[in-house]
């Protein structure tokens, strides 16, 4: 399973994420020493410089924190545009945030800051698997 519409890493210690996704959960790891939990998931803590980690389901749900519309398309993007990504604070520690493509199911007028969003994991045609924000 590859994770993103554009993936350059096949393989990684993290590849579980990519697989997790296709169970509907978003992962994150938590540092056994300190506790701090990192989205995208890291191996080595940033703080403490261990490994000892463990995986840990987050919510997904989260408030809106900034979203942009993209009117021009990168490699392999160019027959999604317009598309409108996001980024959200997730509810259990403002500090996590993910990206994901915002629903099409969404008014882009009715998008603004601070709006309650959950994060899901979205698979596409393709059988790769992105995230995808929806409304709660
Ligand atoms: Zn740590």
């Amino acid at each position: 399973m590859l994770f993103g519409k554009n993936p350059i890493i096949t393989q990684t210690k993290v590849s579980e994420f990519a697989e997790r996704l296709k169970e509907n959960k978003i992962m994150g790891t938590k540092c056994k020493k300190c506790g701090q939990i990192y989205y995208p998931p890291r191996w080595a803590c940033a703080k403490c410089l261990t490994e000892e980690n463990e995986w840990v389901e987050l919510s997904g749900e989260g408030k809106l924190a900034t979203f942009t519309t993209l009117n021009v398309g990168g490699t392999k993007f160019e027959k999604d545009i317009p598309y409108t990504v996001g980024i959200i604070e997730l509810k259990e520690d403002q500090n996590i945030k993910i990206m994901g493509w915002i629903s099409n199911n969404i008014d882009r007028e009715n998008l603004e800051v601070g709006m309650d969003l959950k994060a899901v994991p979205k698979t596409l045609e393709d059988d790769k698997i992105t995230i995808e924000l929806i409304k709660v």
